[in-house]
């Protein structure tokens, strides 16, 4: 999936879930936003892996795109060390983490979500920028502004 398509669809989640928890909902939001995006670090050709390049190559080298980070292992580890460090900040983490992960088990390529233990490998039908996922892009845009509206007062 692409960039913009992650962000769109963690805000989703974002959106979805941050009533869940106790917390500050521009930090919950900005955290599932910014952990949406991160499992793409193992491909340097990616938005963060273009940013972050002298992490992304080794990374890809030693990982393989949609490899560890693109399984429920590296989501858990994420969580965990960020539990250790800032406590409850693990949930956002971990849930934007996880969208990032399921959307990306829509496309072709697909996602395995125990690499590296055993398959657990789903994929779907949508092509990498291609038609659907423009077309999804939009409708995910369509559901934030409309959860955004009608939720306005709570922002
Ligand atoms: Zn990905």
């Amino acid at each position: 999936m692409m960039f913009r398509t992650h962000l769109a669809f963690a805000l989703l989640v974002g959106l979805l879930t941050m009533n869940l928890f106790d917390f500050n909902k521009y930090l919950f939001i900005s955290l599932v936003l910014f952990s949406g995006i991160v499992p793409d670090i193992d491909y340097p050709r990616s938005k963060i892996g273009k940013k972050l390049r002298t992490i992304s190559i080794p990374i890809k080298f030693l990982f393989g795109h949609r490899g560890l980070f693109h399984s429920v292992f590296m989501a858990g580890i994420i969580s965990l060390v960020i539990w250790w460090f800032f406590d409850r900040l693990w949930i956002p983490v971990f849930i934007g983490y996880c969208s990032h992960l399921i959307i990306d088990g829509f496309t072709k390529l697909g996602v395995n979500f125990i690499h590296p233990f055993s398959q657990l490998h789903l994929s779907g039908f949508i092509e990498t920028n291609g038609f659907i996922e423009k077309l999804l892009f939009y409708i995910l845009v369509g559901c934030n502004v409309l959860i955004i509206i009608k939720n306005i007062n709570l922002f």
